[in-house]
């Protein structure tokens, strides 16, 4: 049996206490098998960025638990975080892509993605050439030399997926990826992480409220007042 890329059971954030806590997540629960791409929608305020934050260990959250592969990450019951180094968590178990590609201009588009792999401590040449691979992967090893502001948004946009699977994090989190893309470029975008889902097993989670992407997931978790309720999607292809 495989386990779980992702799961969490009962997940609570209360920020803040007394008479001014708000309670964003009320009980989370989610599971996401390997290669697996789901989208989290739900209206501003429900509680998507609380869940994303408390998934990439930028935030800690007040209660329940939270496993990647198969490994208890946080556990409300058992004093909250169950590993020291959350640095190297985000590193290297999770790849974070945003609605803004957010690429560094003066880097040219391979160092762009090398450095991640730098910075986990990969020396340049590899980094240099996993880069490259993966900018082939993702259509754009015709751009590998070009500064960043030569590209257009969707070409920015496939370098931000290239550099979120550069340390191939079993997961994934995608915040709003397609948002400044015409509807082409989106179903671009999500054909490209499935794709790679598929191809490295990532289990990518894509918080959207983009109509336009919403008939490509299998499967969906709606997010209301902190809850989540899931819902089998039309999982329609590109
Ligand atoms: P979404 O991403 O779906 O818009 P959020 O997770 O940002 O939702 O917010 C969920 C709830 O938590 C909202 O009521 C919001 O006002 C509240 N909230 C978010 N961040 C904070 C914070 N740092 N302090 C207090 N309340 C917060």
């Amino acid at each position: 049996m495989t386990l779980p890329a992702i799961h969490i059971e009962g997940l609570t954030k209360r920020y803040g206490s007394g008479d001014t806590a708000v309670d964003a997540l009320k009980g989370v629960d989610m599971s996401i098998a390997p290669g697996e791409v789901v989208g989290l929608v739900g209206p501003s305020g429900s509680g998507k960025s609380t869940l994303l934050k408390c998934l990439g260990a930028v935030i800690e959250p007040t209660g329940g638990r939270m496993q990647l592969g198969g490994q208890n990450i946080y556990d409300g019951s058992a004093s909250g975080w169950q590993i020291d180094d959350l640095r190297a968590l985000r590193r290297d178990r999770i790849g974070f892509v945003f609605q803004a590609p957010y690429l560094i201009p003066f880097l040219d588009v391979t160092d762009n993605v090398a450095l991640s792999l730098m910075l986990a401590g990969k020396g340049n040449g590899i980094a240099r050439q996993r880069a490259l691979e993966l900018l082939q992967a993702l259509d754009v090893a015709h751009r590998a030399g070009a500064a960043v502001s030569e590209l257009s948004g969707g070409e920015q946009q496939r370098v931000a997926i290239a550099r979120a699977l550069a340390n191939q994090p079993p997961v994934i989190l995608a915040d709003e990826p397609t948002a400044p893309l015409d509807s082409e470029r989106a179903l671009t975008v999500m054909h490209i992480l499935n794709q790679m889902a598929q191809q490295y097993q990532t289990a990518i989670i894509v918080v959207t409220h983009d109509e336009k992407i919403i008939p490509t997931f299998r499967r969906i978790y709606h997010i209301r007042d902190g809850k989540t309720y899931e819902e089998a999607g039309e999982g329609r292809t590109i």
